[in-house]
């Protein structure tokens, strides 16, 4: 049973980590370890049978030192404002690690978006667009689609602010449309660093992708588009899951067939041909990589002892407890942690942010070229500081570097006031 914890005690216990291999003073420390800001701000939104509503939604901004603040926006009914603080952070130190000049940022709503009808939650997403008109903008601060948003959401965000603004400010979210301003290739990006990153870690650990065994704790955009691009690449998807259950099939699924038939029922089980596993079971199958790609906390200390996979890569933020990544890193299981893995969505955002500007629409080549460009840098850059400075794990290397660069940043800013 996974047990509870708070992701932004997580959170800081990873700083904390990577703290203790770099010249910084507690001050300075502590600075880097809480948001700029935090606005927690109350939607009041009239349903379609005429009766009012009330939900309580969140904005952070962790960061701006590299940039303007960067991240999505989340509804889901277990939002708190620590989740919230705690992925903003993440973004600020994904950014920073793939050298993408933004700060970090992140929002949520407490809401079971499953309960709403489409027009309820336009008008949820325009009411909370309009709260957060004076602190969002393309050089203040940039949201994204994060669970259960998509394109639906940043289109409407977008509209809501450029009718408010009187202007057009396709760059003041990033996730949009095609036709709304969005960049080829940015659905499929967060699944494209999942694969890049398990293609350089295969290769760096001289592992055979071809024929290689893989499952997946999450079959939603972020997994379910790694699963089809690995496979792609020769691996195996043995086995996929999401909140309705897990299935299993040892000669390997289809992975977009099984996408389709997620789209088709709503969930992956009763896939035909498969056998049912529960999650834990997914999550301990004896696979060469394993890929939480749900939500945080997926794997606790338990399920870490238990784990038989020669590789983890998370998709998602946060889905390892810092207990699970201590039992993990004593047992000699690579860990690829979420702010190298996942960090194809900001990527393509701010490539998306950058044609926004340009007022130019680049080809999905181009697209999937630079960010493979940027993903390789990574890795390679987050290798050299693991080997060079004999890091404990690829995730304190991973803080090493991005925290430095934050810091570097500050330094050359300045203090004000
Ligand atoms: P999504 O809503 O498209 O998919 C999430 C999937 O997880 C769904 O299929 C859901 O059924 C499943 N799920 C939820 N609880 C589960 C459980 N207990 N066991 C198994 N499956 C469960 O969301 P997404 O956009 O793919 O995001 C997934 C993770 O990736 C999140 O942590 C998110 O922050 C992270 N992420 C997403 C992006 C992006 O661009 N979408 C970028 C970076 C990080």
């Amino acid at each position: 049973m996974t047990e509870t914890v708070n992701p932004f005690e997580s959170f800081r216990t990873q700083l904390d980590e990577a703290a203790g291999f770099l010249d910084l003073s507690d001050g300075e420390l502590e600075r880097l370890k809480q948001p700029e800001r935090m606005l927690e701000t109350t939607l009041s939104v009239e349903r379609d049978d005429g009766s009012l509503t009330t939900l309580t939604a969140f904005r952070s901004q962790f960061n701006g030192d590299r940039g303007p603040y960067k991240g999505g926006i989340r509804y889901h009914p277990n939002v708190s404002r620590d989740e919230v603080k705690a992925l903003s952070g993440w973004m600020a130190y994904k950014c920073a690690l793939v050298d993408v000049p933004f700060g970090g940022g992140k929002g949520g709503i407490v809401i079971d978006p499953h309960n709403y009808s489409e027009t309820e939650l336009e008008s949820i997403t325009r009411a909370f667009a309009t709260e957060l008109r004076p602190l969002v903008g393309p050089d203040r601060d940039i949201p994204a689609p994060d669970v259960n948003t998509g394109q639906r959401e940043m289109n409407w965000f977008k509209d809501t602010y450029e009718q408010l603004e009187d202007v057009t400010a396709p760059g003041v979210v990033t996730g949009k449309s095609l036709d709304a301003g969005g960049s080829e290739g940015r659905v499929e990006a967060t699944g494209r660093s999942v694969m890049l990153t398990a293609r350089e870690a295969f290769d760096y650990l001289d592992i055979e992708m071809d024929g290689a065994s893989v499952a997946v704790q999450g079959y939603g955009n972020a997994g379910a588009i790694a699963a089809s691009l690995l496979e792609d690449c020769g691996a195996n998807i043995v086995s996929v899951s999401d909140s309705s259950g897990a299935i299993y099939d040892p000669n390997g699924l289809d992975a977009d067939a099984v996408s389709d038939h997620k789209t088709e029922t709503g969930c992956v089980a009763d896939y035909p041909s498969t056998k049912e596993l529960t999650n834990e079971e997914l999550l301990t199958l004896d696979v060469d990589l394993l890929i939480p790609a749900a939500l945080e906390n997926a794997i606790d200390e338990e399920t870490a002892e238990e784990l038989a996979a020669d590789i983890v890569i998370e998709a998602a933020n946060g889905p390892l407890t810092p207990a699970a990544d201590d039992v993990l890193a004593d047992r000699d299981v690579y860990v690829l942690p979420d702010i190298l893995a996942n960090a194809g969505g900001v990527t393509v955002s701010y490539f998306e942010w950058v044609q926004n500007r340009q007022r130019f629409h680049w080809t999905e080549e181009r697209v999937n070229d630079e960010l493979e460009a940027v993903i390789e840098n990574a890795f390679g850059a987050l290798i050299d500081a693991y080997e060079d400075r004999d890091l404990p794990t690829l995730r304190t290397a991973a803080y090493v570097i991005a925290i430095q660069r934050v810091l570097d940043a500050a330094e050359k800013n300045g203090r004000f006031p």
